[in-house]
């Protein structure tokens, strides 16, 4: 150690191992990043990444990264609890309901919530179907049971939400099972189902926190957090606990929920990156964005500025959505001549604007504007929209 002129020992300021600026962009490295449209994995907040960049060699006060400490050290045990508490307070999530990070994506929902719900002294779980996920949630459902679809918007090429009159529901059902927001079509509900009876159960993933809830009207909130939460690898659940009961005893060990709430999410290794990274985006929404009201009107802001270039040139772009069941997360639409598509998608790509090929299954253009999406991004693609219809309208 270097002793001081006078021979004396420095004095040692201790490191607040404790002190972490708020989350705030830092640098210059976003010049490089194109605005990325993709449906999911999809856009995180820069500030977030640049959050990762500093601490991924090594975690502060943990002597080690993220990727290196046990999920049974109190240093995961921490971020695991904060991010759960952050989530709790985002939802307003009280004691009624757990929260669980699992692992298997969304997909393993489609299976896991018949599985653990259906059981019992109950009529065929209710579905309504209103585009492409809800359709593959019903098909792995069914493989556990009769299955009572309630609605059905294939006709119409699932461009639009249910009239509440179509809602019949049965009061006996397992529970009553939505797609809060359909990624694919790009057709959303507006706000909370209001629904007396069976447990309503709602597939969140691509629009998990983009306004605020009614938890209390949810038997069970799940989502992919590669939308709009985090990266791929942790699916968030929020289930209300007297629904646990349902889980069978005899479930194979990961697919019970019981399971996964006695244990608080560590029944096995959870995956302890994402849900670090869910936390930072959760910890990001309170403490920049302001909460989930201020990112709904965002949301709503940066949507009306996509919408309002459909409709101002109808002849040329053709929406998907019933302008009333519009989603703020997916925009669809197509271009009334087809031979426009690829020179879009390609002046878009010139432009730093990707992603926004319409899925596989559809085709079309498809503009993931999540959370995480910055309104330049936003108002960068409505102007291209708005050139290319002038130029070629
Ligand atoms: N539900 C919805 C609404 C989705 O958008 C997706 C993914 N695009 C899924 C389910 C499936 O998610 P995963 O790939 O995580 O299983």
């Amino acid at each position: 150690m270097l002793l001081e002129s006078d021979g004396t020992t420095p004095v040692q300021s201790e490191p607040n191992k404790d002190y972490r600026p708020p989350i705030a962009m830092t640098s210059s490295t976003t010049n490089e990043r194109i605005y990325n449209f993709s449906a999911g994995p999809a856009v995180m907040p820069v500030p977030v990444l640049e959050r990762i960049r500093e601490e991924i060699l090594c975690l502060p006060g943990a002597g080690a990264s993220i990727l290196e400490i046990s999920h049974r050290g109190k240093d995961f045990i921490e971020i695991q609890n904060a991010a759960k508490q952050r989530l709790m307070r985002l939802l307003g999530v009280g004691d009624d309901h757990e929260i669980l990070f699992l692992q298997g994506g969304a997909r393993l929902q489609f299976s896991m919530i018949p599985i653990n719900l259906r059981r019992g002294p109950f009529d065929a779980a209710q579905y309504v179907l209103t585009g492409s996920w809800g359709v593959s949630a019903v098909e792995e459902a069914r493989k556990e049971g009769p299955i009572d679809v309630v609605y059905d918007a294939k006709d119409t090429n699932y461009d639009r939400l249910p009239a509440a009159s179509d809602l019949r529901v049965n009061p006996k059902a397992a529970y009553f099972y939505i797609t809060s927001n359909e990624t694919i079509q790009g057709v959303q509900f507006p706000g909370d189902l209001d629904l007396s009876g069976p447990p309503l159960v709602c597939d969140s993933s691509s629009d998990f926190l983009y306004r605020p809830y009614d938890i209390n009207k949810y038997g069970l909130l799940y989502a992919c957090a590669q939308k709009n939460a985090g990266p791929a690898g942790v699916t968030v659940v929020v289930i209300r606990k007297d629904l646990l009961e349902r889980s069978a005893s005899d479930l194979p060990g990961y697919l019970s929920y019981q399971n996964h709430a006695k244990a608080d999410s560590m029944w096995n290794t959870p995956p302890t990156f994402a849900i670090y990274v869910l936390g930072l985006v959760a910890e990001w929404l309170e403490d920049t964005v302001g909460g989930l009201k201020a990112m709904h009107a965002i949301n709503r802001e940066k949507a009306a500025l996509l919408y309002e270039v459909l409709d101002q040139f109808p002849q040329f772009y053709v929406g998907h959505a019933r302008p009333q069941d519009r989603s703020l997360m997916n925009v669809t639409f197509r271009f009334s001549k087809p031979e426009f598509e690829k020179q879009f998608l390609s002046v878009a790509k010139a432009n730093a604007m990707d992603g926004l090929a319409g899925h596989r299954s559809v085709g079309g253009i498809r503009a993931s504007i999540y959370n995480a999406m910055p309104m330049d991004g936003v108002k960068a693609l409505a102007e291209l929209m708005t050139d290319f219809a002038r130029t070629n309208a």
